[in-house]
């Protein structure tokens, strides 16, 4: 039997490439070495393990993607990344909910086996909230239809899986997966849901008084820690999808600190891919504080986050890319 890696062994994983994030790491070490336990148990023991899905908020650009990219490094279980918006009720134009397992099959080589044991990460699952609050939509065809379809994944079934994606058709042969032990990571950015966080929060000081409330202090800038499953509910998942992510976390907003140092520490920082660059012309590449003082700053004020960091950089080294290779011609 292969050792497991510990929690404290993926967290530090994790910590190689992601800044910050410190509850998202600890949750996702744990539900993925859950994952892995359960599977070592699933044939001896009679007490059934199950598993628990994740849902990951925290808006743009706060590495809800960069997770599930660093989780694939890790894993050595099949991994596949899909996109909720992509999906369409069956019979619609876009791609049915069993295009999702597609992917996992693919990375699995068509080993069925190796595929129900994968993860699978569902990016942008907010996208497909009931948009109930506006009635000129009569088919809601990328919403509750396409919730219900993604339960069947979410809950554990058997679902036929078009092995080459796209549109179920009746020439093509299916494959049958349980999707039973597969653990499926949701991420979503649930733009505006601090507005039902808020609303809640309040009804509930006012109804129990804040001296009841033990842990007391709500933190009024980030408002997404105290994410609880109503506010999903509010914000158009259906209960029975809420009921299938268990572990829900969340993505804190980077900080300023936070953005100077996803600039240079992670092991593939920013800074560090430009180095490298540079080195391959046999250029050695320093850049001061002060500027990358300015590449946060510039991020922030244009209020693009971690992602605005890398067009900022290329739009500062344009000129030295071009120029240095032929500088000693
Ligand atoms: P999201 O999926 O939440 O929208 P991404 O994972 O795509 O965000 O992040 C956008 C960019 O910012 C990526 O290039 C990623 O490497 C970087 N980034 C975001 N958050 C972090 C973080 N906490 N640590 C290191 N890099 C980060």
């Amino acid at each position: 039997v292969k050792k497991l890696p510990t929690p404290s062994q993926i967290y530090n994983f994790l910590n190689e490439y992601i800044i910050g994030q410190d509850t998202a790491k600890r949750t996702l070490a744990v539900a993925v070495y859950n994952h892995y336990k359960r599977h070592s148990v699933a044939t001896t023991s009679d007490v059934e393990i199950q598993k628990s899905n994740v849902l990951l908020i925290g808006s743009t650009g706060t590495g809800k993607t960069l997770f599930a990219q660093t989780l694939a490094r890790v894993l050595d279980v099949p991994f596949a990344i899909a996109d909720a918006t992509t999906l369409t009720e069956a019979g619609y134009v876009g791609e049915d909910v069993e295009t999702i397992l597609t992917r996992l099959l693919q990375n699995a080589d068509y080993d069925v086996d190796k595929a129900e044991r994968g993860i699978v990460f569902i990016d942008e699952i907010d996208k497909i909230a009931r948009k109930s609050d506006n009635p000129s939509i009569t088919r809601d065809v990328s919403g509750e239809g396409v919730q219900q379809a993604l339960l069947k994944l979410l809950e554990g079934s058997i679902v036929n899986v078009p092995p080459q994606g796209g549109r179920k058709h009746p020439e093509q042969k299916m494959i049958a997966v349980n999707t039973q032990n597969i653990l499926f990571i949701c991420g979503g950015a649930f733009e505006g849901i601090e507005r039902h966080i808020a609303n809640r929060l309040n009804t509930q000081v006012i109804g129990f008084r804040s001296s009841s409330n033990s842990n007391g202090k709500v933190d009024k800038d980030n408002l997404i820690k105290h994410i609880a499953p109503q506010d999903l509910r509010a914000y158009g998942l259906i209960p029975e999808i809420i009921g299938r992510v268990p572990v829900i976390t969340h993505m804190d907003n980077l900080s300023r600190e936070a953005l100077l140092e996803i600039l240079v520490k992670p092991k593939n920082a920013l800074i560090k891919q430009y180095i490298k660059l540079f080195e391959m012309d046999g250029i050695k590449l320093r850049i001061e504080q002060d500027v990358l003082e300015l590449i946060v700053d510039t991020s922030i004020k244009f209020k693009l986050g971690a992602r605005g960091l890398r067009t900022i950089c290329e739009t500062i080294m344009l000129d030295a890319m071009y120029d240095s290779p032929s500088n000693d011609e």
